[in-house]
């Protein structure tokens, strides 16, 4: 069996040079992840077109993310690391100045009215905690509750329903703007809160425009999860921030809730962070680790997501293809029927428009017919990738091969679960699509000659409806 469930790993000091992300790319990297939360646009852009070249040169459609910082709260510049002890007292105040080891300055001008007695704030990581404990004129009096080395500028946690500050921020626009312009694939929101905040981001629907993936880590991202959904692209499972917004026994549930609302929509879930942490140092993971990326598959996740284990880790390549061979022999062993009854059940019980009810009820009969079959593969035909996703939530065990005329769909199609995207120069009416559709897979070994098939598209040229299955035999 191949492997179905993709990999995204972030791009980092440690992997930006040709020769590792060229190993990354070999060892199965579906997705590359450009965190714009380091280093400046012109160094994101350098990094975006080292990829395109490299996975050119290896014929390969590797799909860029770009991840926009949004509204980080961090403390201003510590000029030496400071060790903070429990029960200590330090002093917060809204400055863009640098700290010292007593007083820390923060880049949000509304900490005093914003943040109130008892807000637990978490700096960094997330290990260390300090508690609000009161007004001190300009700034916040807190007690360090777990303490730790500080250093550096660190993120500093505050509740999401505290910060007045919006997503996307102004300055994720520009970046935006950069990433559109250069062509990126997927464009990554932070800290959104509801799908108000995903409107606001006002790209052309895909393939003209991004994929857009709404991070959900916030409390409020959880409550307005349907309509988040339903405005986005795809969905990431953000478990770092999401871990320091909930209580830590809530988030594996959360993780679960949120892969199958998402999936039953035809949208790509990403499970994200920490998933092979320690291989930041070590050459295999710990037991637990490799229990997650399985369990994440498990779940229903489309694709499990690599940070600081490729972009500062010490061999990217190495934790690439370790996720690589977790994920594969998870997704031999994936409840397949169980799943598609599942989502069977929850999108028929579901009211809904004319288009999505008609691409509901042919995509099951496609799994349907398939399963049944035991057809080789499933072969869509789609301009924007909406069938391939839309076959895709049900998890058939037959291959499902997207043909689409636009180059940025079929990079977009990295991301989604058990899909191999395949460029064509443009979609004839359906007769001719479906000979070429099978002729296509059949050259690259998909299928053989008299393998049963079946094909799925739209019977027009537009994006909005799956409307026609055909039952074929491949020439
Ligand atoms: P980040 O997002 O790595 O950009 O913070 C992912 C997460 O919060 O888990
Ligand atoms: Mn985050």
């Amino acid at each position: 069996m191949n492997r179905r469930t993709k990999i995204i790993a972030s791009i980092g000091p440690t992997s930006t040079s040709d020769a590792v992300l060229k190993d990354m790319i070999e060892a199965g990297m579906d997705v590359a992840r450009i965190n714009l939360s380091h280093g400046t646009v012109d160094d994101g852009l350098e990094v975006f077109h080292r990829i395109r070249s490299v996975s050119e040169s290896l014929n390969k459609n590797v799909g860029i993310m770009a991840d926009l910082p949004g509204p980080k709260v961090r403390i201003g510049k510590l000029t030496e690391s400071v060790e903070l002890e429990p029960n200590a007292e330090i002093l917060l105040s809204p400055d863009d100045g640098p700290s010292t080891g007593e007083r820390f300055t923060v880049d949000y001008s509304g900490l005093l009215t914003d943040v109130r007695v008892g807000d637990r704030l978490a700096i960094g990581d997330g290990s260390i905690i300090i508690q609000v404990s009161d007004h001190a004129g300009d700034a916040l009096k807190a007690r360090v509750l777990y303490g730790g080395t500080v250093q550096g500028s660190p993120g500093l946690h505050i509740p999401s329903d505290r910060l007045k500050l919006s997503t996307p921020t102004p300055h994720d626009l520009k970046l935006l703007d950069a990433f559109v312009e250069a062509g990126v694939d997927m464009v990554a929101i932070s800290f959104v809160r509801s799908a108000h905040d995903i409107r606001r981001v006002g790209t052309e629907p895909a393939p003209r425009g991004p994929l857009i993936v709404a991070k959900i880590e916030t409390r409020a991202a959880v409550d307005n999860l349907d309509g988040i959904i339903a405005a986005s692209g795809a969905v990431m499972v953000a478990r770092g921030d999401l871990g320091a917004e909930c209580s830590i026994e809530e988030l594996p549930h959360l993780q679960k809730d949120i892969i199958a609302r998402c999936i039953a929509l035809g949208r790509p879930a990403i499970t994200a962070t920490q998933m092979l942490e320690s291989m930041i140092t070590a050459p295999s993971p710990t037991r637990a680790e490799a229990s997650d990326v399985a369990n994440a598959v498990f779940d229903g996740t489309s694709a499990v997501m690599l940070s600081a284990e490729t972009a500062i880790g010490r061999d990217p390549a190495r934790v690439v293809s370790t996720m690589a061979t977790i994920a594969e022999r998870a997704d031999e062993n994936f409840d397949y029927a169980g799943w598609a009854h599942q989502i069977k059940r929850d999108r028929l019980s579901e009211p809904q428009s004319v288009d999505a009810a008609v691409t509901d009820v042919m995509t099951m009969a496609t799994w349907r017919a398939a399963s049944e079959m035991g057809v080789k593969a499933i072969l869509c035909i789609s301009r924007s990738g909406f069938t391939v996703r839309a076959i895709a939530r049900f998890r058939p065990e037959a291959k499902i091969i997207g043909f689409s005329p636009e180059l940025r769909t079929v990079r977009q199609l990295s991301m989604s679960w058990g899909a191999t995207p395949v460029k064509i120069d443009r979609i004839s009416d359906n007769e001719v699509a479906v000979g070429d559709a099978m002729r296509m897979a059949r050259d690259e070994g998909h299928i053989r000659s008299g393998d049963i098939v079946a094909v799925l598209g739209g019977s027009t040229a537009t994006i909005g409806a799956t409307d026609t299955l055909r039952m074929a035999r491949c020439p």
